[in-house]
């Protein structure tokens, strides 16, 4: 057994203990070669075989087609916020956001600094707590672009279904619910993530990318920041984050040992219900987002003071339940439950917080 604490920080965030035991096994002579994985060439063997079976995985866990890169940069989630329309918003044209919270807004305003934004919905006026009918949502005509965060890892907010793909192509920001649940890739040319909240440690940023995209792309780019470069050398341009791909090639392997796409589906439902069922239970909880749209990820949570909310970490913590802070831009609590928070985590959470309202209630 460890003393490990329980961890529901909303990223970096939780790995199967598994997986940090198996890097830990190898990390010193990986799979009995005598160099470790994070000491050797990217352009070797060793580091191919991890890299081709982290793809493979990857491909079979989503049903990516052959008609779709798979492949993964550095610089965060937040360096796609600048990627993306540097290479996709078409001079002379604009592109449609929709301001959904934190993520999508911080990716609009980088669009900005490339041309026209159309914001197709304002979620400030609900303070960030709803999301449009994704059966209403059309890409405005002329539109180099449609871009939306399928879950606004701050707000709490997760979409259930998309907007259909029409005529404009659909960028989304997956980073805090990747591989949460099944998703059909083919509606959309673009899924990216910071692989830190639901796939790996720190480092990598997944990509996934209709090849046709390039098609679209603004010349002449710097190199790194062009998705043509990064295509046809198979993700491997330049240095790739080899520590937090290694990672991730664990955690698929935990996630299809777990069910997969399905399984992970289950469990994240599971989970988010032990924690709205208390949150819908009485008065003493108040969950701000629209009930259609509550995040199975990130469960975002109000008590009814401030001094409480202090009391709550306070006392979570002194029980070795660590990161319910609410982000520091909105305040109040988060428990992040993402894919490899256990399920019996959540359980001791759910009843420290029945145990917190007998005696505060
Ligand atoms: C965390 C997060 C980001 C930022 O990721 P970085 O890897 O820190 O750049 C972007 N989008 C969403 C939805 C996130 O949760």
């Amino acid at each position: 057994m460890s003393d490990r604490k329980l961890n529901f920080f909303a990223g970096p965030s939780v790995l199967p203990v598994e997986v940090l035991d198996e890097m830990q096994s190898q990390i010193k002579d990986y799979q009995g070669n005598g160099q470790s994985m994070i000491e050797t060439s990217h352009r070797g063997a060793m580091f191919e075989g991890m890299y081709n079976k982290c793809l493979s995985s990857m491909r079979e866990l989503l049903g990516i087609s052959s008609d779709y890169d798979v492949y993964f940069l550095g610089g965060g989630a937040t360096l796609q916020f600048a990627m993306i329309p540097m290479n996709f918003l078409k001079p002379g044209t604009h592109a449609d956001y929709i301001k959904s919270g934190t993520w999508a807004n911080k990716a609009g305003k980088d669009a900005e600094v490339f041309g026209d934004v159309k914001y197709y919905f304002d979620g400030s006026d609900s303070k960030f707590t709803t999301l449009p009918d994704p059966k209403t949502v059309h890409a405005s005509k002329n539109s180099s672009y449609l871009y939306l965060c399928s879950n606004e890892t701050i707000g709490g907010i997760e979409w259930q279904d998309f907007p259909k793909r029409e005529d404009t192509p659909i960028i989304a920001d997956m980073s805090s619910d990747f591989l949460s649940r099944p998703v059909d890739v083919n509606n959309f040319d673009m899924i990216y993530g910071g692989v830190q909240k639901n796939l790996g440690p720190a480092g990598a940023t997944v990509i996934i990318m209709k090849k046709d995209m390039l098609k679209r792309a603004n010349s002449p780019l710097p190199n790194y920041l062009n998705y043509a470069n990064h295509s046809s050398k198979d993700g491997l341009f330049n240095t790739p984050p080899v520590f937090s791909i290694w990672g991730v090639q664990l955690v698929l392997e935990w996630i299809k040992k777990n069910g997969g796409a399905q399984g992970m589906k289950e469990r994240a439902t599971l989970k988010s219900k032990m924690v709205y069922d208390v949150l819908d239970s009485s008065d003493f909880w108040k969950s701000p987002v629209d009930s259609r749209y509550r995040s199975k990820m990130n469960v975002v949570f109000r008590l009814p003071s401030e001094d409480l909310e202090k009391k709550f970490l306070t006392e979570a913590a002194q029980n070795d339940m660590l990161g319910l802070k609410g982000h520091r831009s909105v305040g109040g609590l988060r428990a992040s439950i993402y894919n490899s928070c256990p399920v019996e985590d959540v359980k001791t959470l759910t009843e420290f917080m029945k145990e917190f309202e007998r005696k505060n209630g």
